[in-house]
């Protein structure tokens, strides 16, 4: 953790705690105003309580060129950076992919190269479809290592996270009420239901809370349609290809679509947003990460488009390869911020609860 940015984001927490006019906006400032002192792991909790959504920003008084020189945004969102890269495992390549785009995308097109020399050089094993470019054994074996390591580095990096905060026993019930606020991303409100001003400093608005509702669900959809296709074929021996009118493709489609629509969106209010209150450090990989999950969903969707063309070698290479790349880079790009968020809200519900 750089200690300088510890010591900044301290120097705007106890202000805030003195004047407590953001009360009602998040959970960060009902978890300052429980506290007196702020020690390096409260500090990275109430960073990691933050989504930056700059409400608190633009309501304050303090913000320059007031002397307080306030910008509880900026302070937290470094801080919170660097908990997700001194936490990650290892944390050389949490700073490489947080911090360049072009590296993320590079990723990209190498996972893409590796689906498409495996296609070639172990093929098909007389399959239908998807499995008639690349058999279904060997998808197995590319893709269940590459999904399940990038989940053990993540959940090293929470335990990590959990100790630097001096979290208490993790307890269902307070996992429960987690799921429940991030499920509707409460957060993301503003505190009074109108949104917040992350795009337009004069407007509230509840354009990024829908945006990330549709990633979100978007994301556990095309997750489900994954995993039936998995029951579907294993269990009830009925193999892909899957008709339009079926569980997975039904899933698939209208996840991919939800996800689609969210990433751009995303995207787009990034564009506008003032990059002075955030980090602006990593500005570049977070841009580079949510189009890498733009190509993952309409890469997919292309697939459902076109799958029966003689397009379907290079397409099924191009969505495999970006899913490929999104799973192994989870641990090192944005993607994390949804895991940390969550334990942070679980320590918050042991704290408060
Ligand atoms: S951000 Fe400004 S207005 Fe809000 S609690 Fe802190 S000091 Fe007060
Ligand atoms: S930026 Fe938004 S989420 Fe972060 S402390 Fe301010 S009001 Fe809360």
């Amino acid at each position: 953790m750089q200690i300088e940015h510890i010591d900044e984001a301290r120097r705007q927490i106890e202000i805030c705690n003195a004047c407590r006019y953001c009360e009602g906006y998040c959970s960060v400032f009902p978890a300052i105003n429980r506290e007196r002192a702020f020690a390096e792991g409260d500090v990275t909790q109430l960073a990691n309580l933050c989504h930056n959504c700059r409400g608190c920003y633009y309501a304050c008084q303090y913000t320059p060129p007031h002397e307080f020189a306030l910008n509880l945004p900026r302070a937290l969102a470094e801080v919170r950076q660097d908990s997700w890269q001194a936490h990650a495992a290892p944390a050389a390549l949490a700073r490489a992919f947080h911090r360049s785009g072009v590296t993320v995308a590079a990723a990209t097109v190498i996972g893409f190269g590796l689906l498409l020399w495996a296609a070639k050089a172990i093929g098909s094993a007389g399959g239908e479809g998807f499995y008639a470019v690349l058999s279904h054994n060997a998808m197995v074996a590319i893709f269940a290592p590459a999904f399940l390591l990038p989940l053990v580095a993540v959940a090293i990096g929470l335990r990590r996270y959990w100790r630097a905060i001096g979290a208490g026993p993790l307890r269902l019930r307070d996992l429960g009420a987690a799921l429940g606020r991030a499920a509707r991303l409460r957060d993301l409100s503003g505190g009074h239901g109108d949104g917040c001003n992350f795009e337009d400093e004069d407007r509230f608005s509840n354009a990024r809370r829908w945006y990330h509702q549709l990633v979100l669900w978007g994301f556990l959809a095309c997750f489900a349609a994954t995993s039936v296709a998995t029951i579907m074929h294993y269990v009830l021996g009925l193999p892909a290809p899957y008709p339009l009118l079926s569980l997975p493709k039904l899933l698939g489609v209208t996840g991919g679509v939800a996800l689609s629509v969210g990433t751009a969106g995303l995207a787009w209010l990034k564009t506008r947003a003032d990059r002075s209150l955030g980090d602006a450090r990593v500005w570049g990989g977070e841009m580079g990460f949510v189009m890498l999950l733009f190509l993952v969903s309409t890469s997919g969707l292309a697939l459902y488009a076109l799958g029966s063309s003689a397009w379907l070698p290079e397409l099924l290479a191009l969505h495999l390869g970006a899913v490929l790349a999104f799973f192994l880079l989870t641990p090192y790009t944005k993607m994390v911020h949804g895991f940390y968020r969550l334990a942070a809200l679980v320590a918050e519900a042991g704290r408060s609860g």
